[in-house]
Protein backbone atom coordinates (compact mmCIF):
# COMPACT_ATOMS: atom_id res chain seq x y z
CA UNK A 1 0.00 0.00 0.00
CA UNK A 2 1.73 3.22 -0.79
CA UNK A 3 1.81 5.78 1.70
CA UNK A 4 0.41 8.80 -0.09
CA UNK A 5 -1.69 7.69 -3.20
CA UNK A 6 -2.96 10.81 -4.04
CA UNK A 7 0.72 12.89 -4.01
CA UNK A 8 1.55 10.60 -7.39
CA UNK A 9 -1.67 10.78 -9.08
CA UNK A 10 -2.10 13.32 -12.09
CA UNK A 11 -4.57 15.71 -12.54
CA UNK A 12 -4.50 16.85 -8.51
CA UNK A 13 -7.89 18.60 -7.54
CA UNK A 14 -8.73 20.45 -4.17
CA UNK A 15 -10.89 17.81 -2.40
CA UNK A 16 -12.90 20.85 -1.20
CA UNK A 17 -13.48 23.28 -4.13
CA UNK A 18 -11.87 20.83 -7.23
CA UNK A 19 -9.89 23.53 -8.39
CA UNK A 20 -7.28 21.66 -10.31
CA UNK A 21 -3.83 21.75 -8.02
CA UNK A 22 0.02 21.74 -9.80
CA UNK A 23 2.97 20.17 -8.35
CA UNK A 24 5.99 22.10 -7.77
CA UNK A 25 4.57 25.56 -7.09
CA UNK A 26 3.77 25.50 -3.09
CA UNK A 27 0.41 26.57 -4.04
CA UNK A 28 -1.44 23.31 -2.22
CA UNK A 29 -1.64 21.53 0.93
CA UNK A 30 -1.42 17.70 1.98
CA UNK A 31 -3.27 17.25 5.04
CA UNK A 32 -3.31 13.75 6.69
CA UNK A 33 -5.84 13.28 9.50
CA UNK A 34 -5.92 10.35 11.78
CA UNK A 35 -8.27 9.90 13.88
CA UNK A 36 -8.66 6.85 16.37
CA UNK A 37 -11.66 5.77 19.16
CA UNK A 38 -10.38 6.08 22.62
CA UNK A 39 -7.46 3.80 22.99
CA UNK A 40 -7.84 3.33 26.75
CA UNK A 41 -9.39 0.00 28.26
CA UNK A 42 -13.13 -0.18 28.04
CA UNK A 43 -14.29 1.09 31.62
CA UNK A 44 -15.32 -1.44 33.35
CA UNK A 45 -15.49 -0.06 36.66
CA UNK A 46 -18.21 -1.69 39.25
CA UNK A 47 -18.67 1.54 40.83
CA UNK A 48 -21.10 2.48 37.79
CA UNK A 49 -24.18 2.82 38.65
CA UNK A 50 -25.26 1.35 35.61
CA UNK A 51 -26.91 -2.03 34.41
CA UNK A 52 -25.15 -5.50 34.93
CA UNK A 53 -21.95 -6.11 32.87
CA UNK A 54 -23.49 -9.03 31.01
CA UNK A 55 -26.01 -7.17 29.87
CA UNK A 56 -23.78 -4.43 28.53
CA UNK A 57 -21.94 -6.92 26.66
CA UNK A 58 -25.19 -8.17 25.27
CA UNK A 59 -26.35 -5.02 24.03
CA UNK A 60 -23.10 -4.35 22.53
CA UNK A 61 -22.79 -7.61 20.29
CA UNK A 62 -26.01 -6.67 19.87
CA UNK A 63 -25.54 -3.38 18.29
CA UNK A 64 -22.25 -4.83 16.38
CA UNK A 65 -23.74 -7.37 15.16
CA UNK A 66 -25.67 -4.66 12.85
CA UNK A 67 -22.38 -3.62 11.23
CA UNK A 68 -20.32 -4.65 8.67
CA UNK A 69 -16.61 -5.27 9.06
CA UNK A 70 -15.43 -2.23 7.15
CA UNK A 71 -18.16 0.00 9.57
CA UNK A 72 -16.49 -1.96 12.38
CA UNK A 73 -13.10 -0.31 10.96
CA UNK A 74 -14.34 3.13 10.69
CA UNK A 75 -15.47 3.34 14.48
CA UNK A 76 -11.54 2.50 15.38
CA UNK A 77 -9.78 3.99 13.22
CA UNK A 78 -9.76 6.47 10.00
CA UNK A 79 -6.56 7.78 8.09
CA UNK A 80 -7.64 10.53 5.28
CA UNK A 81 -5.68 12.33 2.80
CA UNK A 82 -6.64 15.35 1.54
CA UNK A 83 -5.49 17.65 -0.83
CA UNK A 84 -6.14 21.43 -0.85
CA UNK A 85 -5.41 24.67 -2.89
CA UNK A 86 -4.49 27.33 -0.44
CA UNK A 87 -7.71 29.44 -0.49
CA UNK A 88 -9.04 26.33 1.01
CA UNK A 89 -6.71 25.10 3.59
CA UNK A 90 -6.39 28.95 5.25
CA UNK A 91 -10.13 28.79 5.99
CA UNK A 92 -10.16 25.07 6.84
CA UNK A 93 -7.17 25.09 9.40
CA UNK A 94 -8.47 28.43 10.87
CA UNK A 95 -11.71 26.21 11.90
CA UNK A 96 -11.00 22.51 11.04
CA UNK A 97 -13.71 21.13 12.72
CA UNK A 98 -16.31 23.55 11.79
CA UNK A 99 -17.40 25.02 14.94
CA UNK A 100 -17.42 28.19 14.57
CA UNK A 101 -20.20 30.24 13.82
CA UNK A 102 -19.87 32.27 10.09
ZN1 LIG B 1 -9.82 24.52 -2.98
Amino acid sequence: MADDPHIEAFGLICHSCSSVLTCGEGSFYVVKIEAFADPSPPNLDSNKPSKHLSTEINELIEQMSDLSEQELMDQVYRRLILLMCRPCYELWIEDPTGTSAS
